[in-house]
């Protein structure tokens, strides 16, 4: 495994946004991801651990630390489950499971996260959330000690776990799933693909819902209302198809979509009295 330096985040991220890691390196078992953490305990250097980095916003001037991305990509079938390690593209592990006939995380259709950071961000679509359907999760902790934590232990709430303080890197991840048949699940699959291309801005970078919905509003409604809808700075701008999205119309910087989340909360609090509080974290 390589340690790379000066590795551009803007390559790893779904903005496109963001400046340099200090170092970076993409641990393939569990034997490469100790020594990364080896690497940064002996060079006392923060790390990050990022999946499809599909919810991050990437700083300007980049990450001082390691970034570490897990790129462990195993995945094993059971009767009415499966283990899909850290790596594992969500809509890859999707497909093998409507191939397979197991059905139940059908919901998280579109969304472009690896298991890893998608359970660390509990993601989820209207009800449903992937947390609901986690059996336990391994994890490696910073001295590179390997624990299992049961779902009841994960902390899940609405976009939140006990994996995004950066102390724990999910290395796999058990899943509960149901017998079904692959002609319906696929059918849901592509019902779902259908509505989100048909509401979301899927043609332009993006990291998906900036902010989380307050109570049982929605912050895009909220952000359309106050009019701000299609509103740019620099080479960032909100969305014109869904007003909480931010998408990245080809030059934007992270300092852009700072701007534009600034100017949303504020016009929001001004206008409805609704705090909004952000959904994508910041890699800095
Ligand atoms: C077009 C689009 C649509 C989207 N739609 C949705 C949606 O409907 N619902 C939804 O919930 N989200 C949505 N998202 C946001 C995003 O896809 C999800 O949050 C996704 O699950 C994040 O997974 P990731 O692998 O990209 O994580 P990253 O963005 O890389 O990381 C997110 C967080 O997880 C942590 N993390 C990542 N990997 C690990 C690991 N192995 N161990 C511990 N922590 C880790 C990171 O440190 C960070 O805190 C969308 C994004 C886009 C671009």
């Amino acid at each position: 495994m390589k340690i790379i330096e000066q590795e551009p985040l803007s390559k790893h991220t779904t903005f496109r946004i963001g400046g340099p890691a200090r170092y970076f390196c993409s641990p393939r078992n569990i034997s490469e991801l100790k020594k990364a953490l080896q690497f940064a305990k002996e060079s006392k250097l923060n790390v990050f651990i990022i999946g499809a980095g599909s919810n991050l916003l990437a700083a300007d001037r980049g990450y001082r630390g390691l970034v570490i991305h897990p790129k462990l990509a195993n995945i094993e079938l059971k009767k009415t489950g499966v283990t899909a390690e850290a790596g594992v593209p969500i809509q890859h592990l999707l497909a093998t499971l409507a191939e397979n006939g197991l059905t139940g995380l059908e919901f998280i259709t579109g969304i472009p996260g690896a298991v890893g950071g998608s359970v660390a961000m509990n993601a989820g679509m209207g009800n449903e959330e992937i947390g609901e359907k986690v059996v336990r999760v391994w994890a490696l902790n910073k001295e590179g000690k390997e624990k299992i934590i049961l779902k009841k232990r994960c902390g899940f709430g609405y976009r939140k776990s006990i994996f995004q303080k950066q102390k724990l890197i999910i290395s796999k991840v058990e899943f509960k799933l149901k017998k079904g048949k692959t002609p319906e699940i696929r059918s849901r699959i592509r019902e779902r693909w259908e509505r989100r291309l048909a509401s979301q801005p899927y043609d332009l970078p993006s990291a998906g819902s900036v902010f989380r919905n307050p109570g049982r509003d929605f912050a895009g409604r909220l952000i359309e209302a106050a009019g701000l809808k299609g509103k740019k700075i620099g080479g960032a701008q909100i969305s014109r198809k869904h007003a909480n999205f931010i998408v990245n119309l080809g030059r934007a910087k992270a300092r852009d979509v700072l701007s534009l989340m600034r100017t949303a909360k504020k016009t929001v609090r001004k206008k409805f009295a609704v705090g909004l509080r952000p959904e994508i974290v910041e890699l800095r």
